[in-house]
């Protein structure tokens, strides 16, 4: 135990919060363009559901936007609402099933939206001027028509109704991020015979299919439009380092050491005593927790970066508080951290927290709570 100072000095916090998510706009601005540089021939629809992957979906849209897309999208008719609120006028994909409330909703956002039943044409066609994409299910088994049959017949029927438009016909892959998997191939290769009999209905139809993954891995997924949302927040849609694909991680997750406390050889800290000192020395405590998306599974398995130095996360991971072990320097309470992001020489990826709790990193910044300012 170190003899003096017995409390550390405190560092003024005061413009500080407590704990804050940094989102860099440049970062997703040059993803986008990483990604339409993959793509070249294609449009760009820029994924910004689940508040743009807990990254704020109007930011990110607006950076998007920036970085050459051309459109976006997102999956309920709320989060249409909220760019269309902010002024953002981008043509807009509404991807997911909606409910006989969210449709006029979405509409009223003159969004796109999806179809794959004959009722969903029915209740667009009553409400009138609906654009459309129709969605296959080559082999996701979630939504979309099970059988070309059955989605040549809705493009039929958008083809022949004035109250709808084939604005779009679409497709979405299961294993694309399973690189050497050949359910992949198989489900382009059933997308891609389907492609003439839409472009036969309906010449001006934009095709789609490609996520961010299928971008990288086959440009064959191309086709008229492409879709990706994980890289471009700089996260690696194969869960390796966003380097090695040219991303930039666009969100830094940071917190101001709510306290500095000294602690003995064999003292613990935090419930359950899951992690008890071997030798004196100091802990930080960093004032996040389950209760803003960092998740008890953390607990003794991650780390902080503290004045450019890494040091290990240590104790249960609470509802507000996880703490971090100093070793035998203390620095001041108020002290930044950074739980992810870069500080001097060292970095802690989405994806190294991903590995820690066996997710993925799409899960670890979509679990950022709204606790947790974006700035
Ligand atoms: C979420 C989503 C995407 C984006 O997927 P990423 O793997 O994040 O690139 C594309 N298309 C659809 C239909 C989606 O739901």
């Amino acid at each position: 135990m170190p003899d003096a100072p017995v409390t550390a000095p405190s560092r003024d916090a005061g413009s500080l919060e407590r704990v804050w998510a940094e989102v860099d706009g440049a970062a997703i601005s040059a993803n986008v363009r990483r990604m339409s540089g993959a793509a070249p021939r294609s449009a760009c629809c820029a994924v910004v559901k689940a508040d743009g992957y807990g990254h704020g979906a109007v930011p990110a849209a607006r950076a998007s936007l920036e970085g050459g897309a051309t459109w976006l999208a997102v999956v309920t008719a709320s989060e249409a609402e909220e760019l269309r609120a902010a002024g953002i006028d981008a043509r807009l994909l509404v991807l997911g099933p909606l409910t006989a409330d969210e449709l006029p909703r979405a509409l009223a956002c003159d969004a796109d939206i999806v179809a794959w039943t004959p009722e969903v044409l029915d209740r667009a066609a009553a409400l009138g001027g609906a654009r459309v994409h129709v969605k296959l299910d080559t082999g996701m088994g979630r939504l979309g028509a099970r059988s070309p049959e059955l989605a040549t017949a809705l493009v039929r029927r958008c083809a022949e109704d004035p109250g709808l438009t084939l604005a779009g016909a679409m497709t979405h892959f299961a294993t694309a991020d399973e690189l050497g998997d050949r359910y992949f191939a198989e489900q382009l290769a059933a997308f891609t015979d389907w492609v003439p009999v839409v472009r036969e209905h309906a010449p001006e139809a934009v095709i789609h299919a490609a996520n961010s993954a299928a971008i990288l891995r086959d440009e064959a997924t191309h086709f008229d439009l492409v879709r990706p949302g994980i890289a471009i927040y700089g996260m690696d849609p194969f869960g390796a380092n966003p380097d090695s694909r040219e991303l930039a991680p666009a969100l830094s997750l940071r917190a101001a050491l709510g306290a500095v406390q000294p602690i003995r050889a064999g003292q613990s800290t935090g419930y359950g005593r899951r992690w008890v000192a071997e030798r004196d020395g100091w802990i930080g405590i960093v004032p996040i927790g389950y209760g803003d998306g960092w998740r008890r599974g953390l607990t003794n398995a991650a780390d902080a970066i503290v004045d450019g130095r890494r040091c290990a996360l240590v104790g249960t991971v609470s509802m507000d508080s996880v703490a971090v072990d100093l070793g035998e320097e203390p620095v001041a309470a108020g002290t930044p951290v950074t739980l992810i992001g870069t500080d001097g020489d060292e970095r802690i990826t989405a994806e190294d927290l991903a590995r820690a709790l066996g997710t993925i990193n799409y899960e670890i910044t979509c679990g950022l709570g709204p606790r947790i300012p974006r700035r």
